[in-house]
């Protein structure tokens, strides 16, 4: 039995936490805002196994421009934040070059293969089966064109194993009668899911594990130091600890706890929002996502979640009341029975400018490990990540070839 420290408690420190405490390990998490804050608060709760295309894809080289410059875009650029983001920016844009891309959708699409299977252990426990809705989510396209430019990267999600049927006008009306008639075409993604409350979720996985004898400190961590038999960790008003292992889960704050451990990680964020329309959620049975608006209307325990956009602009807190109106005004024309959304989100989405996470030991020490930096697939991906996590400290063989997620590719 080891001593583990996991640094963050998002989806994926407790995932981590549970394929742990599996092998009998004595954990601690440690996050100064409790459980299932960060990005895994108000995601759009989407359990997609079919996320394999990253944003950076060979259609940013036509798009990126209108986007970043249309007031009806879902892709946005805090000007402010350009020079910080240069570098990351310029990552990114190579990374949608096609043969880097279909490396990277790859890379997603070999992790999301065994997502299923990483929740299975979790999802056995009828606690929090609960929360599952197994209602396979639907992409819709408001033009055959937009479809049509959409069409590549249907082929290689195929191609990569995801199965899905195309449905017409009259297919989407049938499925979601409350939407308005505007979608031409739509992608049923098979075996996709949802949590009905990611948010409620993490908290009675958190309080499964803790009476097993998790720990949680209310505590930010500043420093994690590789020693010669272990790590220490140095927390805020706590004195220094020794673990065996620490796991670095602290999503889009990750990169200042991987240049202690020797790494340098471009990573960043891309901002995302969400509106909730509290009790509609009789609406709609399923995740409906809209391609060009860059969201998801999601019925969850609340009431419609309505949850998207990517904005690159850093950690601020302030939120553009542009992308929000535009989840309104968008979710609204989608749904004409939604009335007013009674609250807002902002959350920051810890991503790499290539779109694959990191995970695997650290430069300077295998006793460091991280998992951090999935991007929009953070919930989808946790359990598979956790797995890995677990493997790792019990120096077993993980169930893929981890060099794709390395820390060291960049
Ligand atoms: C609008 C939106 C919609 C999304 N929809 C989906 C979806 O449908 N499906 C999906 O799979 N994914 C979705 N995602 C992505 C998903 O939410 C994230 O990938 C995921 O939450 C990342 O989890 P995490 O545990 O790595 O990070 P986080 O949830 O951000 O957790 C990191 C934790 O680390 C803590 N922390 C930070 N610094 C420190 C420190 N110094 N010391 C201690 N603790 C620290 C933070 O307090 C935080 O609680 C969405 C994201 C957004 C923004």
């Amino acid at each position: 039995m080891a001593k583990v420290a996991i640094i963050g408690a998002g989806f994926i420190g407790l995932a981590s936490a549970a394929w742990l405490m599996r092998d009998g390990h004595d954990v601690t998490l440690f996050d100064p805002s409790g459980v299932g804050q960060g990005a895994s608060y108000g995601n759009a709760g989407t359990f997609a196994h079919y996320g394999c295309i990253p944003v950076n894809n060979p259609s940013v080289f036509r798009d990126l421009p209108r986007f970043l410059l249309s007031s009806q875009s879902p892709l946005r650029l805090r000007w402010g934040y350009l020079p910080q983001l240069a570098p990351w920016l310029g990552r990114f844009m190579m990374s949608s070059l096609p043969r880097r891309y279909e490396a990277s959708a790859g890379a997603l699409a070999a992790l999301l293969s065994h997502a299923q299977d990483g929740y299975a252990p979790l999802l056995a426990d009828p606690g929090l089966a609960q929360f599952v809705r197994a209602r396979e989510c639907l992409y819709l396209y408001s033009s055959a064109s937009s479809f049509d430019g959409a069409r590549p990267a249907l082929d290689l999600r195929r191609k990569l194993g995801v199965k899905f049927d195309v449905v017409g006008a009259g297919d989407i009306q049938q499925l979601e009668p409350a939407l308005a008639p505007i979608f031409e075409r739509g992608v049923l993604f098979s075996d996709s899911w949802h949590f009905s409350d990611p948010h409620a979720f993490l908290l009675a996985l958190h309080a499964q594990l803790a009476a097993r004898g998790l720990k949680l400190e209310h505590a930010g961590v500043s420093a994690v130091q590789p020693t010669a038999g272990g790590v220490t960790v140095v927390a805020e008003g706590m004195a220094q600890r020794g673990y065996d292992h620490v796991v670095i889960a602290t999503g889009a704050r990750s990169a200042k706890f991987a240049k202690q451990c020797g790494d340098r990680v471009p990573l960043d964020t891309e901002r995302g929002y969400h509106v909730r329309y509290a009790g509609a959620a009789q609406l709609i049975s399923r995740p409906v996502g809209w391609a060009e608006r860059g969201f998801y209307m999601t019925p969850m325990r609340d009431g419609i979640r309505v949850a998207g956009t990517v904005e690159l602009g850093g950690f601020s807190d302030t939120r553009s009341r542009s992308l929000l109106d535009l989840l309104t005004f968008s979710s609204r024309r989608a749904l004409p029975a939604l009335r007013e959304p009674d609250s807002s989100w902002l959350g920051f989405r810890p991503t790499l400018p290539d779109g694959v996470p990191v995970l695997g030991h650290s430069r300077a020490s295998d006793r460091v490990i991280y998992a951090f930096g999935h991007q929009h697939l953070g919930l989808t991906l946790a359990g598979i990540s956790g797995r890995v996590v677990a493997d790792l400290v019990a120096r077993r063989s993980p169930v893929l070839d981890l060099a794709p997620y390395a820390a060291t590719r960049f």
